[in-house]
């Protein structure tokens, strides 16, 4: 099996860059900050305060989270409820945030997320997957962007949704998440030693799932 960690900071294109370059290549895309969104979206709904880490710990044997591939898109299963348009929220984002400083929510969602790179050729995307999840991944790609353009970005991917949100809250929220991200004591986020940076700040998309394809089609 091949494996391709992609990891970077909030709104650097990881998973729209990601999902693209797994269609090209016939590989499986795994996005694991859905599963991070998914325990935040379990707190918020079951009235946990997620700033109380033990609490956060206690209810995790009650939480049953499942990934699902149809048409080659992931779908999560909440408690066998597909949860994958809810997790999407800005409130979800940050939430997930702080759920993932928790050790023992890490460890709850690492052998979940190594299984998946056991049964197929897998691009997977996230903050620690060339550091931790897959530390023999075959290709390391570290994606990252000024906080500026990301916010940018998450902007205008909010507005075509339909959902209007003022760019500078946008920015303060994707400084705060860099770094609570890069800043926990456990499987910060940093680039792996052995990984590709690519700064996408003055990159198209296109220019940026070629960038990617390019560098996996060269190891492989
Ligand atoms: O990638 P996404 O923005 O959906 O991730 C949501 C949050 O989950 C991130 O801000 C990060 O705190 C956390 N996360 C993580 N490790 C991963 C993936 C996501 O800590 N592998």
């Amino acid at each position: 099996m091949v494996s391709v960690a992609i990891d970077g900071p909030a709104g650097a294109g990881k998973s729209t860059i990601a999902r693209r370059a797994a269609k090209e290549l016939g590989f499986t895309y795994v996005d694991t900050g859905a599963l991070y969104r998914a325990i935040g979206l379990f707190c918020t709904d079951n009235g946990t305060d997620v700033s109380d880490s033990e609490e956060v710990v206690k209810i995790l044997p009650g939480i049953d989270i499942r990934i699902v591939f149809t048409d080659g898109e992931q779908r999560v299963i909440l408690n066998g409820k597909d949860v994958s348009k809810e997790i999407r929220t800005e409130k979800a984002s940050m939430t997930a945030s702080i759920v993932s400083a928790i050790p023992g929510v890490r460890s709850f969602l690492l052998e979940l997320q190594r299984s998946f790179a056991k049964s197929a050729n897998v691009i997977m995307d996230g903050r620690d997957i060339g550091t931790v999840v897959l530390p023999d991944a075959d290709v390391k790609i570290f994606l990252t962007a000024s906080p500026e353009s990301r916010a940018d970005r998450r902007t205008k991917q909010l507005a075509a949704k339909g959902t209007i949100a003022d760019y500078n809250d946008v920015l303060s929220d994707i400084i705060k998440r860099d770094y609570n991200d890069s800043h926990r004591d456990t499987a910060p986020l940093k680039p792996a030693e052995d990984s590709i940076i690519v700064d996408t700040t003055e990159l198209t998309l296109r220019q940026s799932i070629k960038r990617i394809t390019d560098i996996i089609r060269d190891k492989l």
